[in-house]
């Protein structure tokens, strides 16, 4: 194939253990996952309909490459989240085949400018400029399905400058993987390649320049990265 124009080169994270790398098609996110984080930000959890939003895969960036603080906010925040990499796809699945689909899992950061969202809330407008800017979304190298445990007690958490900002155990997610992956591909077909951004605990705050992140997926993963 010939293209006018160069085309993108393809976006792709590391995987633990293994020379190939894993191929980013395009990023989902969940919000208000976490309880006490919708409590935080003044709004509520709907149980029965979780709201998504989506990165472009060119957001991504890896482990420990720096993250420009972006233009036009003066509030950027950290969102820990839980990060599953889907390596298969399909409409309509159900729950007993949802993890079937998983290639891995890993730990982001869901990078908001704060303001922008409080103006979108206000306007009812969406949320992309907020949510969907350049270098909005670090993750971690991921491990593979089969080499993870994960459990209700198992925990996220993002220390800023050494000290602690977020912590949250999966078993507070209102929906969890299987439930994301079922509601998700009755929205969009899945694809092998999606990441999904799983929402994020209580604790929620302003990064500036300089700060140094550690954010860790007990037993799984570990991003670090500074914001320049
Ligand atoms: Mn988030």
């Amino acid at each position: 194939m010939r293209y006018v124009i160069e085309p993108s080169p393809v976006s792709s994270l590391p995987v633990i253990g293994r020379e190939e790398r894993f191929p980013v098609r395009r990023v989902f996110c969940i919000g208000r996952n976490y309880a006490e984080h919708a409590r935080e930000m003044g709004a509520a959890v709907d149980a029965a309909a979780p709201m998504f939003f989506c990165k472009p895969a060119d957001a991504v960036v890896t482990d420990g490459a720096d993250v420009p603080y972006p233009s036009a906010t003066s509030d950027l925040h950290h969102e820990v989240e839980m990060v599953v990499a889907l390596k298969s796809g399909g409409r309509d699945i159900d729950a007993a085949h949802a993890t079937q689909t998983i290639f891995g899992y890993g730990v982001g950061l869901d990078l908001t400018r704060r303001d922008l969202q409080a103006v979108a809330k206000a306007k009812s407008h969406p949320w992309d400029v907020a949510k969907a800017f350049d270098h909005s979304a670090p993750v971690s190298a991921l491990r593979a399905a089969d080499e993870v445990a994960l459990d209700a007690d198992t925990r996220i958490s993002l220390m800023v400058n050494g000290e602690m900002r977020q912590q949250g155990r999966l078993g507070e997610m209102v929906h969890g993987v299987t439930e994301i992956i079922v509601v998700l591909s009755k929205l969009f077909e899945l694809q092998p390649g999606d990441l999904i951004f799983t929402g994020t605990p209580a604790g929620v705050a302003a990064l500036q320049r300089g700060d140094r992140f550690r954010a860790e997926l007990e037993h799984v993963a570990v991003l670090e990265g500074r914001i320049v």
